[in-house]
């Protein structure tokens, strides 16, 4: 299987044919973007730590049964994945409140929950990725019933083999965003699983390791994903 052309690049990926039609190489950039693209940097490193940690999570959440599109890692930011066709929902678990729900509801960051949140936003960038429900992703026809069922099935359990996986490690899974696609018409597990998408705090010191360093301009952003890589066992 040969790379081909420049399909589509993003903020945080470019994204190549492949020879076979079937499948799509990813390639992991430095390039950070937060607030909807207003703010952009750089974080040196970061596109060899989500491709890595990414391809370490699909193959953990692989051996619990949960199919995904990673296919083969095949350079330190490049990767082949089954060629799936985006839902454009992302799906937001949260486990304690961060982020834009502790603002919406005035909860403390870290606030515990009854119980796991599942969100939908629409992914559009020119309208923000406003939340949805499920209601109003049905009647605009983003998704079916049976797709919303199966996408929040596979995203509680995927919740439940990460948070057990993190606190292993001595990480707590804050909160996190999936996004899923069509591969023949069945709904796989999609995208990146990385501290760009994931709240990761240390478990005793609350000590943040993930993107919100660069969104907040707290220092310390390369440092905390490489202590990520440690943690996993990947540096
Ligand atoms: N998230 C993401 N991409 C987005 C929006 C959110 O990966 O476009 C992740 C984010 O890293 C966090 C979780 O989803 O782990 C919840 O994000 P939140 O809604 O609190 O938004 P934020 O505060 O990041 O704007």
């Amino acid at each position: 299987m040969k790379k081909r052309e420049l399909l589509y690049e993003g903020k945080a990926k470019k994204v190549y044919a492949m020879s076979d039609p079937d499948y799509c190489m990813v390639e992991y950039k430095d390039d950070a973007t937060a607030f909807n693209g207003l703010k952009k940097g750089t974080i040196r490193g970061k596109g060899v730590v989500n491709n890595k940690m990414s391809n370490f999570m699909f193959k953990l959440l692989a051996d619990k049964g949960i199919e995904t599109h990673f296919v083969e890692e095949v350079s330190d930011r490049e990767t082949i994945v089954k060629k799936v066709s985006i839902v454009p929902l992302e799906v937001i678990i949260r486990n304690k409140a961060a982020g834009s729900l502790a603002k919406k509801l005035g909860l403390e960051e870290g606030t515990e929950l009854k119980c796991p949140i599942l969100e939908f936003s629409y992914k559009n960038d020119e309208l923000g990725d406003p939340m949805v429900n499920d209601s109003q992703i049905l009647a605009v026809g983003i998704a079916t019933r049976e797709e919303i069922d199966t996408i929040s099935e596979i995203a509680y359990n995927v919740n439940k083999y990460m948070v057990e996986f993190f606190a292993s490690v001595g990480v707590e899974l804050i909160d996190f965003k999936l996004e899923f696609g069509k591969f023949h018409d069945k709904i796989i597990l999609a995208d990146e699983i990385s501290p760009d998408t994931c709240r990761f705090w240390d478990i005793k010191t609350h000590e943040k390791l993930d993107k919100d360093r660069f969104r907040r301009d707290m220092g310390g952003v390369e440092e905390a994903y490489a202590e990520m890589m440690r943690r996993i066992g990947l540096q």
